[in-house]
């Protein structure tokens, strides 16, 4: 079981200092039939991602796929804040022009 996880954090990295991921990185809390509770800390700098549920047996992971463990999108800035004022001060009569069709 470890072996699949490490394929399924393998391609994975730190958002902090972009260390991949490896079997270090991984601590398994509980292991129950179709439960995992795992624990996902970079050993580089030791940035703790927290618990991660996994509801399934059997992983299969695509070698390929790159991907980066972040902690979600970055907040809304204070230029953003002033391009939206800007976008909607400018809307005329065809403001529905941008609306999805
Ligand atoms: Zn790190």
């Amino acid at each position: 079981m470890k072996k699949n996880l490490e394929k399924l954090f393998k391609n994975l990295c730190c958002s902090v200092c972009k260390e991949g991921f490896d079997g270090e990185s991984i601590t398994i809390k509980r292991d129950e039939a179709g439960l995992l509770v795992v624990n996902l800390q970079c050993k580089n700098c030791g940035k703790n991602y927290g618990m991660a549920f996994l509801g399934f047996s059997d992983i299969k992971v695509k070698e390929e796929l790159p991907f980066e463990v972040v902690e979600g999108p970055d907040p809304i800035s204070y230029d953003d804040v002033i391009d939206a004022h800007r976008f909607i001060k400018n809307l005329d009569e065809n403001w529905n022009k941008y609306l999805p069709k």
